[in-house]
């Protein structure tokens, strides 16, 4: 099987929710999924698009993008045949009111996302870089990797996202000094620990670095550790739905992982990775209807 569960129906710019969550969209998305042979697709907004987000951090740049209805959003995905998920920002001091507002959902799943070190800034924006905060390479991983593993421990999301995230720049920003794999450690025990599933994905090859996260020693260290894998593309138009897959299952088949993670409910189960047969494919509209 494969699938892709880290979708977003709304592009970064700011837009209409109008124009997203609509069935037509949700149709160009579930077209590209059939095509490439995609089994299971999910969508996982970013929470801080919805009001409902300002009650666990007030950034001023969510403070811009608040402006959907998360209810709204869970309403409409559940009308279509896309599981319901969400892309939620670990919040350092937020965690009961995130476990609140998660739980009143029903989601599917939930992707847990460090997109900022807290008030120190952004690590994929560069309008609140959080390079400016630190001193160095090392210092900036290693607060960024011990943001990860409390993410994993915090026992509030089901999958954590873009594994390596920091290196999004590649050869733009300095690499740490010491090994990456000696900043990768904390997180990785957390994993094992935990049990949260780690997120394969190709938006890594569309920027800057042009790699997939995880680094392959990540991989390396996840898959000796025990950790289960989740595949997505972060897609954010239909064209990126399944991108770079070839590579994605050719990387993780070279580690030896022939699983990947489907959920529903939050529950998980694992399924053999690769193409189904083309009979079982089963994310149509009228296989299922309503949910
Ligand atoms: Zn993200
Ligand atoms: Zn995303």
């Amino acid at each position: 099987m494969l699938t892709d569960y880290h979708l977003h129906l709304r592009t970064d710019e700011a837009g209409n929710a109008e124009d997203a969550f609509t069935n037509e969209n949700v149709d160009r998305y579930l077209a590209a999924a059939e095509e490439q042979g995609i089994a299971e697709l999910g969508v996982s907004e970013h929470l801080y698009r919805f009001n409902e987000s300002l009650a666990l951090w007030q950034h001023s740049y969510w403070q811009d993008q608040a402006v959907d209805d998360l209810g709204a959003y869970c309403e409409f995905v559940r009308t279509t045949p896309l599981r319901l998920g969400i892309e939620a920002d670990y919040i350092r001091g937020a965690e009961d009111r995130t476990a609140a507002l998660l739980d009143a959902h029903g989601f599917d799943y939930v992707i847990g996302s460090v997109h900022y070190l807290g008030d120190l800034g952004a690590v994929d924006d560069q309008r609140y870089d959080v390079w400016e905060s630190f001193p160095g390479a090392d210092s900036l991983w290693g607060s960024y990797f011990e943001w990860q593993a409390e993410l994993a421990r915090s026992g509030l999301f089901d999958i954590v996202s873009h594994p390596d995230l920091i290196k999004i720049w590649g050869k733009d920003r300095p690499m740490p000094e010491r090994d990456p794999r000696f900043h990768y450690e904390p997180f990785v025990e957390a994993v094992a620990e935990s049990g949260i599933a780690v997120e394969v994905s190709t938006a890594g090859l569309r920027k800057p670095v042009g790699e997939i996260y995880p680094s392959l020693a990540l991989a390396e260290m996840f898959v000796e550790a025990g950790a289960e894998f989740a595949l997505s593309s972060d897609a954010h138009t239909p064209d990126q739905v399944g991108f770079g897959y070839e590579q994605a299952v050719e990387f993780l088949a070279d580690l030896g992982v022939d699983r990947i993670c489907v959920y529903e409910g939050r529950e998980r189960r694992l399924e053999p990775l690769g193409l189904a047969n083309a009979d079982s494919s089963s994310v149509g509209r009228g296989e299922g209807g309503e949910r």
